[in-house]
């Protein structure tokens, strides 16, 4: 403030015709020194305003981030079951298995499930199917990948799994259905199986392709009876 003072005087005094005498000397060191404190203590107290501002917006933006984390997390699973939906168990399948050469995906359908529902009522419906998806948790393994992808059916992407892996936890799955005693009035245990259709998943397929192998074989395992896991490595892609 000072030299801008003193060059400012030094420049436009002259020019105008004056002299910057002592008076004036004075007054051209006085005056920015005594507007420079006040001016200078307000620009610190903006900053410093600007820098809890600064300070609360990033808090906010952290909480708002992790908000929608919580949200989109919320939105991607089924409530009832924690599993991945329909839309969110189809997008993680076609993600994740780009980056590997391996892979199963098993389709599996609750056997007569409209006849517990039928018999009990939806509630104990909802109750077996919770036993149900529970049993199917505790089968397959960790990293793997699983959706409800439809009232009483369930899918299951194994990451990385080869064919004898495949077919190896396929048949745990239906085994540990089988196993669950389901008591949902009495002492009498109600079966719950489940019907598995299963496919390798080559590179070259689509999601479409692998969901068409699969269901194939889903098919064939109700029609075989039911109670059935039924995987094949192999699967025609279409043109
Ligand atoms: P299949 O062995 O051929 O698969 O016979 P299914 O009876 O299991 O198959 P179907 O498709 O005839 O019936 C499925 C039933 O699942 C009908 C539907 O009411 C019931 N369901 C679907 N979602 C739910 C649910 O969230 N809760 C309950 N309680 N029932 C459900
Ligand atoms: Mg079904
Ligand atoms: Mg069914």
């Amino acid at each position: 403030s000072l030299a801008a003072s003193i060059l400012l005087a030094l420049t436009v005094v002259p020019a105008l015709g004056g002299t910057v005498d002592g008076n004036a000397w004075l007054m051209l060191t006085i005056c920015p020194l005594m507007i420079a404190w006040p001016a200078s203590a307000f620009t610190f107290w903006q900053s410093e305003k600007l820098k809890t501002a600064h300070r609360d917006l990033a808090r906010t933006h952290a909480q708002l981030s992790a908000a929608h984390r919580r949200l989109a997390e919320k939105a991607s699973r089924d409530p009832m079951t924690g599993m991945l939906n329909r839309e969110s168990f189809f997008g993680a399948l076609d993600v994740t298995r780009h980056d590997l050469d391996r892979g199963a995906l098993l389709l599996i359908d609750v056997d007569h499930f409209k006849t517990i529902n039928d018999r009990f009522g939806h509630l104990i419906g909802d109750k077996a199917l919770l036993e149900i998806a529970s049993a199917i948790k505790r089968a397959i393994r960790a990293g793997d990948v699983l959706g409800r992808i439809g009232g009483e059916e369930f899918a299951a992407y194994l990451l990385g799994a080869s064919d004898a892996e495949a077919v190896h936890v396929a048949e745990r799955i239906r085994r540990e259905v089988e196993l669950v005693r389901f008591l949902p009035v009495d002492e009498r245990t109600v079966p719950l199986t489940v019907s598995i259709g299963g496919t390798g998943c080559p590179r070259a397929a689509t999601v479409s392709d692998l969901m068409r192998a699969a269901d194939k074989r889903l098919y064939q395992a109700k029609n075989g009876g039911r109670n059935l896991a039924i995987f094949a490595g192999e699967i025609s892609v279409a043109a």
